[in-house]
């Protein structure tokens, strides 16, 4: 048994920065970083945030380094620390809350346990739907196209899946600089279910500065610019563009119709 087995933990707070600016941030997740003695996060999101954690310790490390990152957090929550671990968009999706768990689960038995609260934020797929229009109002799969931690073959299951029963699909992770092949492929798995017309909506660094919303069609999707800051969210059956914007109908109209 380590010293650290009688000492007072600290807490972990796993917080969503949400997509870019900080009007998009709760201010539950602002007082938590406020609250913390330390800002554990990926370079790029703590940039993001700079206002937030000015003249606050920040332990930042590279995109693919998520597990130094949060055995990082977890040792100096050990050490009494009170410590922010920060995620961009939501914590609990594709990011940062589950691995705490993990390794908190690992200590288990070994120490006293820090206390773990996790603060949602607004995720990738809930900004992109509002630059989009109202894309996400019937039922939807998020799918990442990243096969980094998941085998392709179960990612293809997904994509059929999700497209065979007409679900709107949300693609997180859609391409990087070195994964260019598996948009392309998921399109084709869609395509097999759904017609080239079917409404495509691509929408880069939303709410950043950089941002771009393009709405297409499955036939247009790769002719636009995607990389690792895109999400693309493809239409189901019913799915339609007004106004240049991509409306998913859930009904309504229809329940008036049945009605009178
Ligand atoms: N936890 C994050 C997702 C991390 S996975 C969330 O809840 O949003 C990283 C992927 O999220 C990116 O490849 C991209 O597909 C998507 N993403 C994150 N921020 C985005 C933004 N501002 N605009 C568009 N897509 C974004």
């Amino acid at each position: 048994m380590e010293d650290r087995a009688l000492k007072k933990p600290g807490k972990i707070y796993v917080v969503g920065t949400g997509p870019g600016d900080i009007s998009h941030i709760t201010p539950s997740a602002q007082q938590a970083i406020a609250g913390s003695d330390i800002v554990v996060g990926y370079s790029a999101y703590v940039e993001l945030i700079k206002d937030l954690v000015e003249g606050k310790e920040v332990f930042s490390t590279g995109m693919t380094q998520e597990i130094d990152r949060c055995r990082k957090a977890v040792e100096l929550a050990l050490d009494g620390k009170i410590v922010s671990v920060i995620s961009g968009g939501d914590p609990g999706i594709y990011a940062m809350a589950g691995l705490v768990f993990e390794l908190l689960r690992q200590r288990e038995g070994d120490v006293l346990l820090p206390a773990v609260e996790v603060i949602p934020g607004i995720s990738a797929l809930n900004a992109c739907a509002a630059r989009l229009g109202a894309p996400l109002m019937h039922d939807f799969a998020s799918i990442s196209l990243s096969d980094r931690l998941t085998p392709w073959d179960t990612i293809e299951r997904r994509l059929n899946a999700a497209a065979m029963a007409d679900f709107v699909i949300v693609l997180y992770n859609p391409k990087s600089k070195g994964r260019t092949e598996q948009i392309g492929k998921a399109r084709k798995i869609v395509m097999k279910y759904r017609s080239p017309e079917t409404p495509v909506g691509i929408v880069r660094g939303a709410m950043r500065e950089n941002e771009v919303a393009i709405v297409t069609d499955l036939g247009g999707l790769l002719d636009h610019e995607i990389d690792m800051q895109t999400t693309v969210v493809i239409g189901n059956t019913n799915t339609l563009v007004w106004n240049n914007l991509m409306v998913t109908p859930r009904g309504y109209e229809k329940k008036r119709h049945f009605s009178r």
